[in-house]
């Protein structure tokens, strides 16, 4: 059965599906290469993360004859180059409680990521506390009470409005007191005025480190990754405002063009700890490189 047109992947879509056995050969000239260049463009890669990949395809083949399979994994392959870096499960320290602050704009899907990974890390045996610092939005708090009680984690909040340094102050206790392997704070993303969730963000650093000077342990940065290259602009206004250690991308499993994972990699170069991949529980997978970039490629 031919694959429906939009399920194809990016060179999929360009060469259309080569009859069996036939053996189409393309020359690796420029207008091919503008034409790869422009796919790359639409999947949210941008201009220079997708001059770097063509050019390296180019490299010693330009004015060849390749076939379209061959073009296919010329591409992922320098894809997968560029990924293979950032491809990191999140480290586990042996510190107790490693404290995981987690960082994003509204929506991006932090919630539904400190529920899996609550969960994932539960399922591996450990010890998971979590602490609802977005004390601003009630839905928030609710919605992470459910995804604690899914986890089989306990949720630690407080009164809409207080102080969400107080409650990752008193979080650090009890994770402490409970032996907990694991804190995970989930944090404001009200960007709307970024100097305040500055402070805010600064604030809860700072009680933290009364408790452990080593901690946070890491600052996870939630993505969405139907947002495109806005990405890229969340990652530096996030990068001034706080000490991202890594990146969670959510939602690959929609219709997103995940090409802007590859200019992240190849801008940032923070590791990819985990990609969401649907709204359940168990929809947050490592990042695979060779099988992200095999799916972009099609
Ligand atoms: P928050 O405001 O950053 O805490 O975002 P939420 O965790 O509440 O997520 C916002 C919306 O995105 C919710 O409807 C989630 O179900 C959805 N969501 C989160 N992660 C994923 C994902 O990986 N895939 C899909 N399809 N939806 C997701």
């Amino acid at each position: 059965q031919p694959a429906p047109q939009e399920k194809r992947g990016l060179l999929g879509r360009l060469m259309g599906r080569a009859a069996p056995k036939t053996v189409v050969r393309r020359t690796l000239d420029d207008d091919m290469l503008e034409q790869l260049e422009e796919l790359l463009i639409t999947a949210d890669m941008g201009v220079d993360t997708a001059l770097r990949v063509t050019a390296n395809m180019a490299e010693g083949r330009f004015g060849k004859k390749l076939s379209v399979a061959e073009i296919k994994e010329l591409m992922a392959d320098e894809i997968t180059r560029i990924m293979d870096p950032v491809a990191r499960p999140l480290p586990l320290y042996p510190k107790k409680p490693q404290v995981v602050l987690v960082v994003g704009v509204n929506g991006s899907g932090k919630t539904t990521t400190i529920g899996k990974l609550a969960s994932q890390f539960r399922a591996a045996g450990k010890k998971v506390v979590i602490a609802a610092g977005d004390t601003f939005r009630a839905a928030a708090v609710e919605q992470l009470q459910v995804w604690g009680d899914r986890a089989g984690v306990p949720v630690l909040t407080a009164p809409q409005g207080s102080d969400p340094a107080s409650l990752a102050f008193d979080a650090m206790g009890k994770a402490q007191a409970d032996g907990a392997d694991l804190l995970l704070i989930d944090t404001a993303g009200r960007l709307q005025n970024r100097s305040d969730l500055m402070e805010e963000l600064a604030k809860i650093v700072r009680v933290i480190r009364k408790k452990d000077e080593s901690a946070p342990h890491n600052t996870l940065l939630v993505l969405d990754a139907t947002t495109g290259q806005n990405a890229l602009n969340q990652v530096k206004v996030f990068q001034e405002i706080s000490d991202v250690s890594g990146l969670v991308m959510t939602k690959l499993d929609g219709t997103a063009k995940g090409g802007v994972l590859v200019a992240l990699a190849d801008k940032f170069g923070l590791p990819i700890h985990a990609i969401g991949v649907g709204e359940q529980i168990d929809d947050l997978q490592p990042f695979d490189p060779q099988e992200f970039a095999d799916a972009l490629v099609g």
